[in-house]
């Protein structure tokens, strides 16, 4: 496997919940075998281990010791990110896209093909990260 920095064709949806099990949209395996530079924040965020910790587990194969693969995990608080963001211009430091949550609105649907679906935004970095 060859990592390379490419754009994707599209923006990664942000799921109503997911599983360790399911299909990670940003490795194209599941969040269970994907290394913690290939997580999405929702996942990451999940974790009960530091990030060096995670890859040593991926590596072993040895992931479902710490995470149930099967547990469906909201993502309901990404949502709520959005709902509270003020509408008052960001200040200079922080995305002005996503106020530094990661969180983005597709308001064209250009992204997604759905009016207000939301996506990782493209400050969160490592989904530009594409496995070729
Ligand atoms: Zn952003």
């Amino acid at each position: 496997m060859t990592l390379a920095v490419t754009a994707p064709d599209r923006a990664p949806a942000i799921p109503e919940s997911f599983r360790f099990a399911d299909q990670n949209p940003l490795a194209g395996e599941p969040y269970l075998t994907s290394p913690m530079e290939l997580l999405p924040p929702w996942a990451a965020r999940e974790l009960p281990v530091t990030a060096w910790a995670w890859d040593a587990l991926v590596d072993a194969r040895s992931t479902a010791l710490v995470v149930d693969p099967y547990r469906r995990i909201s993502v309901s608080w990404m949502r709520e990110l959005v709902r509270l963001r003020p509408t008052v211009a960001p200040p200079r430091d922080v995305c002005p896209d996503c106020w530094g949550t990661t969180v983005g609105v597709d308001t064209d649907a250009s992204l997604t093909g759905t009016v207000g679906a939301l996506v990782l935004c493209a400050c969160a970095g490592n989904h530009w990260i594409g496995v070729a």
